[in-house]
């Protein structure tokens, strides 16, 4: 009888793993010196792009490994939009710290499944150290639990489901939310308007419905309007619905706007409704001493979303939930099968994250950020952080100096602005405003030299500037005020 041998293809030799390795090293490090002078974007269509892909076949014999890891090194590099550019700006998309891609490839080397301790003692233990740096480092209680996700959406979407089962109980379990709840009632949930899409994916998609969301006024502030918080919730409950939510923004996706989040903490108490932060974006900055009273009342959220892979600059993907009681994730997910066996002596249990989220077999997300807080410290951290928003003051004084430039708002590191023609004589100058600013943005995303996004502000189009990027420089934003005239002036005469 033949005997079988490990499979060898798949497998390669130390020696094989090395060259390979080095060469790619070699061509990461190259391509992270060359980034400044590459553009941002070249823009290339669908069809462009997966033309390039037509001389690759499905083969049916491998080929040599290294050559393989260079061609694929040429084509992204090539082709791709460069969020680590120090002139990328769009969305909340951040530069990533180059130690994140050494730690990801640890971590793909060593592939803990950090689902059980049992499968990933080491990175269970990094994991759950991380998530009580992370609570330190914004000022949250140490104690409390948290686990890593893919990102934000995902991390509100675990926050919206541990509020959800803290204000039915077990019944929620065994009969779902239509039995849980009076006949006709609902259970609602209280968020600014502008609150990321998160929150309507998540009411439709544990379903609530969409029109479980309260939207609450904005304050001329931007933020959220709390006596508009009281009369809605004081509104429904007076109508028998349940009210089980109320979210804060700490940095709202468009304006970056903290809402007040103490007076919300109040409200929260006085009806005893869960206080959720969306602090996907904004939360590390609540590390710095000068934003301590922006931040006042985190402290009491029952949980907050945390984005490492924005303001904390791991590469993607990596969000954070923090709930102050981690019984409330584990009332939320925790199911025993009967194929685990993962229950070890109670003095020393063991900690089993599939029981705290969605997820069963998990990624070892939580290296990437304790590797990169140990690189750099609190202090790395917060200098990365307040350099950021040092710049969005220094951008919108500068947009606030010039004539053809309207400036908006700035909030932590987003700045919202537009482009203003001298000589206006619209009859509509508004909505020509927005068309014209819309037009210039595409054009600016298409020229490669900078890359904005926009938000739309009380109806407004404007053009958005948003620093979640260490290699940016004051002269970058110099040179952007001129690049941004150039091309408006270009668009009017056109
Ligand atoms: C980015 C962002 C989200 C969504 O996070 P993803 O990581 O893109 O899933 C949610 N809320 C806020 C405030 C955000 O900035």
């Amino acid at each position: 009888m033949e005997i079988i041998k490990a499979s060898s293809k798949i497998d390669m030799s130390s020696q094989e793993f090395r060259e390979a390795g080095h060469t790619l090293v070699d061509l990461i490090a190259g391509f992270l010196e060359e980034i400044p002078g590459k553009p941002v974007t070249r823009s290339e269509s669908p069809s462009t792009v997966r033309k390039l892909l037509q001389t690759f076949q499905l083969i049916d014999e491998g080929q040599e490994t290294t050559r393989i890891l260079e061609e694929s090194a040429e084509l992204l590099f090539e082709h791709s939009l460069l969020t680590g550019h120090p002139r990328f700006w769009g969305y909340i998309s951040s530069s990533a710290a180059p130690i994140g891609a050494l730690a990801d490839m640890l971590a793909a080397s060593v592939n803990a499944n950090v689902g059980a301790f049992a499968l990933s003692p080491m990175a269970t233990e990094i994991e759950r150290q991380t998530i009580e740096w992370l609570a330190r480092l914004i000022g949250y209680d140490p104690a409390c639990g948290g686990l890593f996700v893919s990102g934000g959406n995902m991390a509100n979407f675990h926050g919206f489901l541990a509020a959800r089962k803290y204000k039915l109980g077990d019944v929620l379990r065994t009969k779902g939310i239509a039995e849980s709840i009076p006949a006709g009632k609902k259970l609602t949930l209280y968020c600014a308007g502008g609150t990321h899409t998160w929150v309507n994916k998540a009411a439709e998609l544990f379903g609530h419905g969409t029109e479980a969301i309260r939207w609450v006024d904005l304050a001329p502030s931007q933020q959220m309007n709390t006596v508009h918080l009281r009369q809605l919730i004081s509104n429904d409950l007076a109508d028998g619905h349940l009210p089980f939510m109320v979210i804060g923004n700490a940095g709202a996706v468009a304006t970056g706007v903290i809402d007040p989040l103490q007076e919300i903490a109040d409200i929260c108490r006085d009806n005893q409704i869960w206080f959720h932060i969306d602090g996907a974006y904004g939360a590390p900055a609540a590390l710095l001493p000068e934003l301590q009273e922006s931040f006042r009342g985190l402290q009491l959220a029952d949980s907050i979303a945390l984005d490492p892979h924005k303001w904390l600059f791991s590469p993607l993907e990596a969000g954070c939930i923090l709930v102050r009681d981690p019984k409330h994730l584990q009332d939320t997910f925790s199911f025993h099968p009967e194929y685990y066996n993962f229950d070890g002596d109670a003095s020393d249990a063991p900690l089993n994250y599939f029981e705290y989220g969605v997820q069963n077999s998990r990624g070892f997300r939580a290296l990437k950020v304790w590797l990169s807080i140990r690189q750099i410290g609190k202090n790395g951290i917060a200098e990365s952080i307040r350099k950021n928003i040092m710049l969005t003051e220094s951008f919108f004084k500068m947009v606030s100096a010039t004539p053809e430039l309207e400036a908006a708002s700035h909030h932590l590191s987003i700045t919202c602005f537009r482009y203003v023609p001298g000589d206006l004589h619209e009859k509509n100058p508004d909505a020509y405003l927005d068309e014209l600013n819309k037009k210039l943005l595409l054009r600016l995303q298409e020229g490669g030299e900078i890359y904005l996004s926009n938000a739309v502000i009380e109806g407004r189009y404007y053009l958005r500037l948003c620093i979640v990027n260490f290699r940016t420089s004051q002269a970058d934003l110099e040179a952007t005020v001129s690049i941004i005239l150039r091309e408006g002036r270009r668009l009017i005469q056109t």
